[in-house]
């Protein structure tokens, strides 16, 4: 197994490094190699993705990757931005798939905005197709407009649209995921207005029959984004296209609190992945040794039952941060009244304390 370890910027190198001391200790063989991504590598070598980052996320099975960007980048040219290196990877992966979960842990039901019998116990996992839709269907583009309400103005345009196999290869990983979890599926699609959306509601139906052991249901992307605060726990697996996904998973997101907490895992077909906190580099807090490492960590688990097929060490990362949690210590983001506030050295400490000890005691 390799892993590829990319840091990136801001509090990225801080949480990666909590990340890879809990890697450590997991008693299993693997390599980790790293290399500059995002800011960093602008700085070192003129690019945010050099040939060199990308040939070894290429090579690895995983790629574990922290954050990227800051204001000061803001000014350079788009394709040498350091969030390029992100569309970068995902271009050449050929990452397709973005799974975000939504676990509200108990312990911090009441660092949500819902009420607490609302989100106590919530699991779902979005899946949300990466590389199609909207945000990359051609043409786009400003120009003159020959029609419309104002025939001669300046206008601008993009183009949404999906293919057959796209839909058919993430309703697929969708359904194989619903197997491992409660079986149910819930389609987001705008199949009332879009024809784009019709014909992802029909290839995500057909798919379905291959899983008769699965539920499936359609919904309304504006019914789902009032559902996700009226009833979030109604949902299980919910698939939709990259920009609802992109919307409804970042509503979820903060349904369980902090942004602090949300791992994610972006697959290709062969099941190559790149596993990264669902926040970015948090540049306001960088350096301050505050940043809460648990995202990364999680997606360090996912990474492990995804990508590494070692599910059992995914558990046992999962079950030492509940138990971190239970014990009541918390970073900044995820701190209240009666718990004990540390910094993201001590929380990786804490995780890696709480893997040891289980190993040890068994
Ligand atoms: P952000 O996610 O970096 O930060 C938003 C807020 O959440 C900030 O107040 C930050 O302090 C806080 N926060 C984020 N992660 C935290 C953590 N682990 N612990 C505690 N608090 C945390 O979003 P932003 O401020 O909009 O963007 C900052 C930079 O990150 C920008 O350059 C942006 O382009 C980039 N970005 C990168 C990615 C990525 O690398 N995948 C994703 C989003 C944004």
């Amino acid at each position: 197994m390799k892993i590829a370890v990319l840091p990136g910027d801001g509090i990225g190198t801080e949480i990666v490094a909590e990340a890879v001391k809990v890697l450590n200790v997991l008693d299993l063989k693997f390599e980790m190699e790293s290399a500059l991504v995002g800011g960093a590598a602008y700085e070192a070598h003129g690019h945010p993705l050099p040939e060199a980052t990308l040939k070894l996320a290429k090579e690895s099975d995983a790629v574990l990757f922290g954050a990227v960007g800051d204001w000061k980048y803001d000014k350079l040219d788009r394709p040498l931005r350091p969030e390029q290196a992100i569309l970068g990877l995902r271009k050449n992966l050929g990452l397709f798939a973005n799974f975000r979960p939504a676990i509200c842990y108990e312990q911090l039901v009441d660092a949500s905005s819902l009420k607490p019998e609302l989100i106590s116990g919530l699991d779902i996992l979005i899946i949300r197709e990466l590389t199609g839709d909207i945000y990359f269907g051609q043409p786009r583009g400003r120009r003159t407009a020959v029609d419309g309400h104002f025939p001669g103005a300046e206008e601008a345009f993009d183009t949404m649209r999906y293919s057959r196999p796209e839909v058919e290869r993430i309703a697929r990983v969708a359904f194989e995921a619903a197997r491992k979890r409660s079986k149910r599926v819930t389609s987001v699609d705008k199949a009332n207005v879009l024809e784009t959306f019709q014909f992802w509601k029909d290839i995500v139906t057909e798919i379905g029959k291959e899983y008769p052991d699965v539920e499936l249901d359609h919904m309304y992307v504006d019914n789902a984004a009032m559902q996700l605060v009226k009833a979030p726990k109604k949902f299980d697996v919910v698939v939709t296209g990259n920009m609802f996904g992109d919307i409804l998973s970042d509503e979820a997101a903060m349904l369980t609190g902090s942004i602090g907490m949300l791992p994610s895992a972006s697959l290709n077909s062969s099941n190559q992945g790149l596993y990264e906190p669902s926040h970015g580099s948090a540049p306001d807090i960088a350096g301050k040794g505050v940043a809460n490492p648990l995202a990364t960590i999680l997606s360090a688990a996912m990474m492990f039952r995804f990508s590494l097929n070692q599910a059992e060490a995914a558990d046992r990362i999962e079950s030492a941060v509940k138990d971190v949690l239970a014990s009541g210590l918390r970073t900044g983001d995820i701190c209240s009244e009666g718990t004990k506030r540390v910094g993201t050295r001590e929380m990786g400490d804490a995780v890696v304390a709480a893997i040891t000890k289980k190993t040890i005691t068994g």
